[in-house]
């Protein structure tokens, strides 16, 4: 049976983007990797945050649109998103927070102590230390490198029949179920980053999809052949799985798992380097070839941004 190797990538709408640069760059010190459009509605950004390099399993992605209505986080989405931070750097977060004015919590899950909060949006987030050491994105504004943020520790989903979701993950997807635990079943895949998956099991109110919420979440295929296996192995078990589509950084087929819940499978390659190199990623807009003649149309359009360090790092 093949097997997902874990998250690819988690995107989320919001309203503003500068607001989510300041946030997910200034706050929380990830990489701005690519800066480009919504391939489907270029008049809409669509920024990439991860690691130095944007390795799957690391990548956070934001469609900022200023006039989208608020969701709400409910069943059929993506509940909350869970990082990894190095062993021994909670308190260190605990102070960063504080000391941007993020209001936060402290949750145990699996008998791991995770640090909640929101983004700016109500988007639901949370750190987590763990052991094992993935690359990271470096030091930025205040926060060293032995402190960074490496990538996801995983997501938990908030699904309309949490069976249906389970059975998806573990029949379908192959990850692990590790068992029940307070409310929540955990599974696990094999990645280094990325691989851990909760369902929530007690009652929540229905999702509506909007600003502050999780638009869909995306699993990591090798290549693009084994992602021509899941789309067959899909189709004849009725997900009904889009067209492969190609989306210049990956390839990527998305359907509705059991429980409402969007999921997409993206390949590893090409990745964030194939059209910018490395030391450069986010800093220009970059357009697919079939928009870059109305690249100074877009310009216009879109709000300039830009990734600072932020007042309370300055020195
Ligand atoms: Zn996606």
């Amino acid at each position: 049976m093949q097997k997902i190797a874990g998250i690819h990538h988690i995107t989320a709408m919001v309203n503003d983007a500068q607001r989510t640069i300041d946030f997910y760059a200034g706050v929380l010190g990830l990489r701005l990797v690519k800066k480009t459009i919504n391939f489907d509605r270029p008049e809409v950004y669509h920024l990439y945050f991860g690691n130095g390099s944007g390795d799957p399993g690391t990548v956070i992605t934001f469609f900022p649109w200023a006039k989208q209505p608020k969701g709400r986080i409910g069943t059929g989405q993506v509940g909350s998103i869970s990082f990894v931070i190095p062993a021994g750097s909670t308190e260190f977060w605990k102070n960063r927070l504080q000391k941007f004015g993020v209001k936060f919590f402290s949750s145990v899950r699996f008998d791991e102590k995770h640090i909640a909060f929101q983004d700016p949006d109500g988007l639901e987030l949370e750190l987590v230390e763990r052991e094992e050491e993935f690359s990271h994105s470096g030091s930025f504004g205040g926060i060293p490198s032995d402190k960074a943020v490496q990538g996801f520790s995983g997501a938990m989903l908030i699904s309309v029949q949490p069976h249906k979701t389970a059975e998806a993950l573990e029949n379908i997807l192959g990850f692990e179920c590790l068992g029940q635990e307070e409310g929540f079943l955990r599974f696990k895949s094999e990645a280094s980053v990325g691989n851990t998956v909760d369902i929530k099991l007690t009652p929540s109110v229905r999702g509506l999809m909007g600003a502050g919420t999780v638009h869909h979440i995306a699993w990591r295929a090798r290549d693009e052949e084994e992602l021509h296996k899941w789309r067959a192995v899909l189709e004849e078990r009725n997900f009904y799985p889009t067209e492969i589509r190609d989306r210049h950084y990956f390839k990527a087929l998305y359907f509705h798992e059991g429980g409402g819940i969007l999921f997409e499978i993206a390949t590893d390659p090409l990745g964030f380097a194939v059209d910018e190199p490395i030391e450069k990623l986010g800093q220009k807009l970059m357009l697919p070839s079939w928009l870059e003649s109305k690249r100074q149309e877009l310009e216009k359009t879109l709000p300039p941004v830009e990734v600072r360090v932020l007042e309370g790092d300055q020195k």
